[in-house]
């Protein structure tokens, strides 16, 4: 068991009040059903980062759901929306977007009673999303 007690991160408070993407990538498929396939690179930088956890991609197999957390330990609700991000991007059907991003937490006391202040971790984003080939183009 982990002694630090962990802080509930932005995709666990999602979990508790909305509902669970069941099967990713069904889920996703069906969340964005215009979307081959996607490529999401995330470098986070700030509290609880290592080399080796910092840097990640996913794709949509691999898709985070909703959220992606922050990995600063005293962080409550920490983490972004990766789903947002998508969602407006497949409005205007955009292929590319570099973003930059704060994290939505705070610091806190483990049931985020307690506010210590903002979390100061930040992830630097970058999304390659492939389009499905329109069935009636031309
Ligand atoms: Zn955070």
């Amino acid at each position: 068991m982990d002694k630090r007690r962990r802080r509930q991160k932005a995709s666990d408070v999602f979990r508790e009040t909305e509902f669970v993407y069941s099967s990713k990538t069904d889920s996703f498929d069906k969340a964005f059903p215009e979307i081959e396939d996607v490529k999401i690179e995330v470098t986070e930088s700030g509290e609880g980062t290592t080399q080796l956890n910092c840097e990640h991609i996913y794709r949509k197999q691999t898709f985070p759901g909703e959220y992606i957390n922050c990995h600063n330990p005293l962080c409550y609700n920490g983490g972004f929306s990766i789903g947002e991000i998508i969602r407006n991007m497949t409005e205007s059907k955009q292929a590319e977007l570099v973003i930059h991003k704060i994290c939505q937490g705070y610091e806190g006391s483990p049931k985020g009673r307690r506010r210590y202040g903002r979390c100061q971790n930040s992830f630097d984003i970058k999304v390659t999303i492939e389009y499905k080939e329109e069935k009636n183009s031309g």
